[in-house]
């Protein structure tokens, strides 16, 4: 980790896609409900070069000792992984949405392979079938990059005479072989919301998400969140509570002033959107 100024040993230079910048990360929780102002309920500080994904626990943690817990919450992909989705479910009963990682194999992207989903996996006999009906010979568990999993590897003279060999692997001597996520639990949960990502309803129900970028963006430029007023970690956190404690007193303000009639007004661009569909 590098340091950008001898006056902050706390901030340090991140990037994130296009975007570059020394200091800090800021993680925001707003309610969703309808009929009710949305508000920030909880907001997370870290050094910038904490991956978001870090975050997810703390957060459902920080929100269950509130008595906040939510019985859904909404996150883009970064926050999301089976793993996460299990313990969100297991600890705190929480349905945490996302998209997780979607198959990017070379099966899965051509459209006509076989991708991880057309394998049958048989968790108590530890075998997967093929969808040419063949059993898997090997299954033994895989560390890749400090991550467990499951490799599965069927039988080499079947798999070099197999018609649909061209649909399953690029290799020109080997086996079929796959990685799974270490327990069923895991594998199963992955493949459904693979499967339910590309749905019409889970988008639906995923839109609402959109939502926090514009509280985002009202609390980094009406408010200035993203330009630290104080030094360290510590002081730059109360900066990023205050600021989004500021931008919950408008909103609950604009709210009560509101009449109750026009509070879900559209905006001119979605009637336009509307009208065009
Ligand atoms: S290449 Fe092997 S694993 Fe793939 S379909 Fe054929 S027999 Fe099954």
């Amino acid at each position: 980790m590098r340091f950008d100024s001898p006056y902050d040993t706390d901030a340090h230079y991140c990037v994130k896609r296009d975007t570059a910048w020394s200091g800090y990360r800021a993680h925001l929780t707003e309610t969703c409900d309808a009929d009710r102002p949305e508000v920030v309920i909880h907001v997370a500080t870290t050094i910038a070069p904490v991956q978001d994904g870090e975050l997810t626990e703390q957060i459902h943690d920080d929100l269950a000792d509130a008595r906040l817990a939510p019985v859904e919450r909404i996150v883009d992909a970064a926050y999301v992984t089976p793993a996460r989705i299990e313990r969100a479910r297991r600890v705190h009963g929480i349905t945490l949405l996302g998209p997780v990682v979607p198959d990017h194999s070379r099966q899965a992207r051509s459209g006509d392979g076989f991708d991880k989903s057309a394998f049958a996996v048989d968790w108590d006999n530890e075998q997967a079938i093929c969808p040419r009906g063949q059993t898997s010979q090997q299954w033994r568990p895989l560390r890749i990059n400090g991550h467990d999993y499951i490799q599965i590897r069927f039988d080499k003279s079947t798999c070099l005479a197999c018609s649909d060999r061209l649909h399953c692997t690029t290799s020109a001597t080997r086996p079929r072989a796959l990685a799974l996520l270490p327990t069923r639990e895991l594998h199963e949960i992955q493949t459904r919301n693979r499967a339910d990502q590309q749905t019409e309803d889970w988008q639906q129900r995923y839109a609402i998400r959109a939502g926090i970028e514009a509280t985002i963006s009202q609390n980094v430029r009406a408010c200035g969140l993203r330009r630290s007023r104080y030094r360290g970690l510590a002081g730059t956190h109360v900066q990023h509570v205050l600021t989004a404690l500021a931008c919950n007193l408008t909103r609950v303000a604009d709210w009560i002033a509101q009449p109750a009639a026009n509070r879900r007004r559209s905006t001119r661009f979605h009637s336009l959107c509307t009208a065009t569909a």
